[in-house]
């Protein structure tokens, strides 16, 4: 993985000239066949990781996030940015999220079995909000699986506003009747962060990682970081800081008061089946436990 530059993150808002490039018009047809395909391995391979949020005082795993990912026949691993941005104009995106709205519910409900309760956080793009679908494919998923609207929760974009925002936010607010938890994923990047933050019915904001990942070494970084934990504090949202790399960073985040973070420091996402071993081995780490037997003190 590499750090993603701010300017990666802004880009995303940017008009999109090239969204019908070939690379992206091969993709799309790949991930077509993939999807439809299921049964051979051989077309790509979709799956979803999940990577532990932790919360910053008591090291407790307070949830998961679920990730997309894309094995290519061909090219390998593809990244989660790169297929949605091939497939976010166009019909697949509705089933691909429909592919990891059915992984991830029926993986809370495996979890459930086991005795373990997770709550699972699930990205959805702009074009998903459109309609009502989602929000009737995902109570359909709930009542399948017998999961409670309350273990998941759903990460929207600010971008996902600037196209049609009445209908944004009347799904939003479906959503929101149905129980299920909102997030406004990288915040900081988008437009006019505040307004969303009034008008959306949010339980959360993950302050997005350019931040965080800079907020050791740029003043800046340091000062939007505190200012969001601030202002989340102030309208009573949970905060997340993702992109916690070290020891350091998970530290001041302690001190600015930020609720729950997720990274490297603690786990990189990985598949289902090894985040179940790693939750049974899981300790908070040791730097956290020196720091509460401190505080116990
Ligand atoms: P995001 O939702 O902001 O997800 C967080 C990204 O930060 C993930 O990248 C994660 O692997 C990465 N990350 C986590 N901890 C660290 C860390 O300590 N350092 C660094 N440098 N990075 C860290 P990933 O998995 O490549 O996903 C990228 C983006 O793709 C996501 O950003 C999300 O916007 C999108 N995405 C991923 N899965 C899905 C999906 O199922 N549906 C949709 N619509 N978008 C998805
Ligand atoms: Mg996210
Ligand atoms: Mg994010
Ligand atoms: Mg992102």
């Amino acid at each position: 993985y590499e750090a993603k530059s701010r300017n990666d993150a802004v880009a995303v808002y940017a008009p999109e000239a090239d969204h019908n490039s070939a690379a992206r018009l091969g993709l799309l047809g790949d991930l077509r066949r993939t999807l439809e395909r299921p049964d051979r391995p051989d077309l790509g391979e979709l799956g979803v990781f999940y990577q532990p949020q932790v919360a910053v005082d008591s090291g407790e795993v307070v949830g998961v996030e679920a990730l997309l990912r894309w094995r290519h026949p061909e090219h390998g691993m593809v990244g989660p940015e790169e297929v949605i941005r091939a497939v976010e104009h166009t019909a697949v995106m509705r089933l691909l999220t429909y592919r990891v709205i059915d992984e991830v519910v029926g993986q809370v409900a495996a979890w459930r079995a086991d005795g373990v309760r997770l709550r699972a956080a699930i990205n959805v793009s702009v074009r998903d909000l459109h309609t009502s679908d989602l929000v009737e494919h995902l109570s359909a998923q709930l009542a399948r699986h017998d999961v409670t609207p309350d273990q998941i929760e759903l990460e929207i974009t600010e971008g996902a506003l600037m196209a049609d925002p009445r209908r944004v936010l009347a799904t939003l607010r479906q959503l929101d009747r149905l129980g299920v938890a909102l997030s406004l994923d990288d915040f900081g990047t988008g437009y006019s962060s505040m307004l969303h933050l009034r008008r959306l019915p949010l339980s959360e904001v993950k302050i997005d990682r350019s931040f965080v990942l800079g907020m050791g070494s740029d003043d800046d970084d340091a000062a939007i970081v505190r200012s969001i934990i601030e202002l989340a504090g102030a309208l009573g949202l949970r905060v997340v800081a993702e992109g916690v790399e070290d020891e350091r960073t998970w530290r001041r985040l302690s001190t600015l008061g930020c609720q729950v973070a997720q990274g490297w420091f603690y786990a990189r996402p990985m598949p289902a089946a090894e985040l179940t071993n790693w939750l049974a081995r899981y300790r908070p780490p040791r730097a956290l436990r020196g720091a509460l037997a401190q505080g116990a003190a």
